[in-house]
């Protein structure tokens, strides 16, 4: 997703007005409990000068009560049994926010007058085996930070396509990158997990320890508990360099009839050996026509064997422009580290879709034709993300071809939804990290049937007072 800067932070820094009688105000004149002396060091009010900087994430300017940053896994405990107790105090109307990245599309890693507790001091990256390529990961870390760690060493990890997302965020609720064809989820290179649940206890989750809570938190998000730490294994790209090299190629069409191109690249892209991927960017561009970015990546440097598969993509449409170039993965996964101050004012939408063929293009279609539609996006599903059982894990949507997604106008609901609804007819689950819509159907759409059943079983136990019910919860929902 392309990063839409709000330079002028300073002055988005001093429009913090608040209620006289909001938590920040009544935690100063001692209304809410006293922080505990250990995280009083790391607490950050209203007042101090570090506020601006902490208080938003990329999508919603923030006015929290207070952001806490634990320094360890004792004091993320602390900051639990804190929220514990302002809720219990208070009443659970006072929110609490988890973050890593701040990338996350609903907004939720921060609130207005509650409590965020931010994991970006926890983003220490550690590699165990190189030849197995497994490495452990503090939640706060960003993917960009990762990449760049894993490329000498000729190791790639399908993430996203955007280095500054967190860690945290995407690798509890899924993870749908370049690489997804070749290499699955990012969740399916999850091998352990440092857990925090709503009890305060920390510890590792895996296969054999806790096998509920394992795979809940590989795509169930935040609904289990704060993960503090990873253990992944990343897979080896075998490229000439050693440097995980991968070919990026970059096409620019003009569209006439979308439904015959999304037909033509779906045949194209099904037909496709697993290393290719394909993620497209469509835009109205008038007269019922649309340019489309197409960024493809064949996931090594073997031109030999990529050559066939890239050269079909060129007979897909009118190309107006086409490079292509090999390059290291964290080239095409920019890292700007970016201040958050809700610069992205969009709001989005997505579903998985079993096909991607005429049906799809024209919903895409109509949907473009709609004055809140920004610009809609398709990424390919399938290959070794289909090899997964669909509940092996929390995530789902295993079978379907493809991810559909809308860039909407941040207008009203009504208008959103309108934008959306010929794409969303289509969708037979959805990725809910990749969308705004919080909305009791969307948790149906993303947890559907035996996996909203298990999860919500799990969460009941890991989480009973809905301590982690910021966002996106399934447990918001009747029971299917
Ligand atoms: C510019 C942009 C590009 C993106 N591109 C992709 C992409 O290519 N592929 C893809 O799969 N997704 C993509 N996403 C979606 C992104 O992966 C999710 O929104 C993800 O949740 C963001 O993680 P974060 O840590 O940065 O988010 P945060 O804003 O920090 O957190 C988002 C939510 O995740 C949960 N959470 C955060 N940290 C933790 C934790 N440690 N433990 C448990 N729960 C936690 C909380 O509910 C929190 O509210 C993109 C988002 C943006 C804004």
């Amino acid at each position: 997703m392309a990063a839409n800067t709000d330079a002028n932070t300073e002055a988005n820094a001093t429009q913090v007005s608040r209620p006289s009688n909001s938590p920040a105000r009544t935690m100063q004149s001692g209304v809410w409990p006293d922080l505990p002396a250990a995280l009083s060091e790391q607490a950050v009010l209203p007042e101090h000068a570090d506020y601006w900087r902490l208080r938003s994430s990329y999508m919603r300017v923030g006015t929290p009560g207070v952001v806490l940053r634990p320094r360890h896994e004792d004091e993320v405990a602390l900051a639990i049994g804190y929220a514990g107790t302002v809720r219990g105090e208070l009443g659970t109307a006072v929110p609490f926010s988890v973050r890593s990245g701040g990338h996350g599309i609903s907004g939720s890693s921060t609130n207005t007058d509650g409590i965020v507790l931010d994991l970006s001091h926890l983003r220490d990256i550690e590699l165990l085996d190189v030849q197995a390529g497994t490495f452990r990961v503090g939640a706060g870390a960003t993917w960009g930070d990762v990449a760049a760690v894993l490329t000498p060493h000729d190791l790639a990890l399908s993430t996203g396509n955007f280095g500054d997302t967190g860690v945290g965020g995407l690798a509890t609720a899924g993870g749908v990158g370049y690489l997804a064809r070749s290499q699955g989820l990012t969740i399916d290179h999850v091998q352990r997990v440092k857990l925090a649940t709503a009890d305060g206890r920390v510890r590792w989750v895996d296969a054999h320890h806790e096998p509920d809570l394992f795979w809940a938190v590989r795509g169930g998000a935040t609904q289990v508990g704060i993960a503090l730490e990873f253990e992944i294994t990343a897979p080896r790209l075998h490229s000439s360099s050693g440097d995980a090299a991968i070919i990026h190629q970059h096409i620019q069409y003009q569209v006439s009839d979308l439904p015959a191109f999304t037909e033509a690249w779906g045949d194209w892209i099904r037909a496709a050996p697993r290393e290719a991927e394909s993620f497209l960017m469509i835009q109205p561009a008038g007269n019922g026509r649309a340019v489309v970015e197409a960024r493809n990546v064949w996931a090594n440097d073997d031109t030999d064997a990529a050559i066939p598969t890239l050269q079909a993509a060129e007979s897909l449409g009118r190309v107006l422009g086409n490079q292509a170039q090999i390059c290291s993965y964290p080239a095409i996964i920019p890292t700007p580290r970016q201040q958050h101050t809700g610069q992205q004012r969009i709001q989005m939408r997505d579903v998985l879709v079993d096909r991607a063929d005429a049906e799809l293009g024209a919903a895409l279609a109509a949907s473009l034709t709609h004055s809140a539609t920004l610009l809609t996006e398709l990424r390919a599903l399938g290959g070794a993300v289909s090899d997964v059982d669909a509940l092996a894990t929390a995530w789902a949507g295993r079978h379907q071809e493809v991810l559909a997604a809308t860039w909407v106008h941040p207008r009203d609901i009504a208008a959103i939804d309108a934008s959306f609804a010929p794409i969303q007819a289509l969708g037979t689950g959805m990725y809910g990290a990749y969308s705004s819509d919080t909305r009791p159907s969307a948790a149906q759409l993303t947890w559907p049937g035996e996996t909203g059943r298990k999860l919500r079983a799990v969460t009941e136990q890991a989480d009973p007072d809905l301590l982690f019910d910021q966002g996106l919860h399934l447990r918001a929902t009747p029971t299917q």
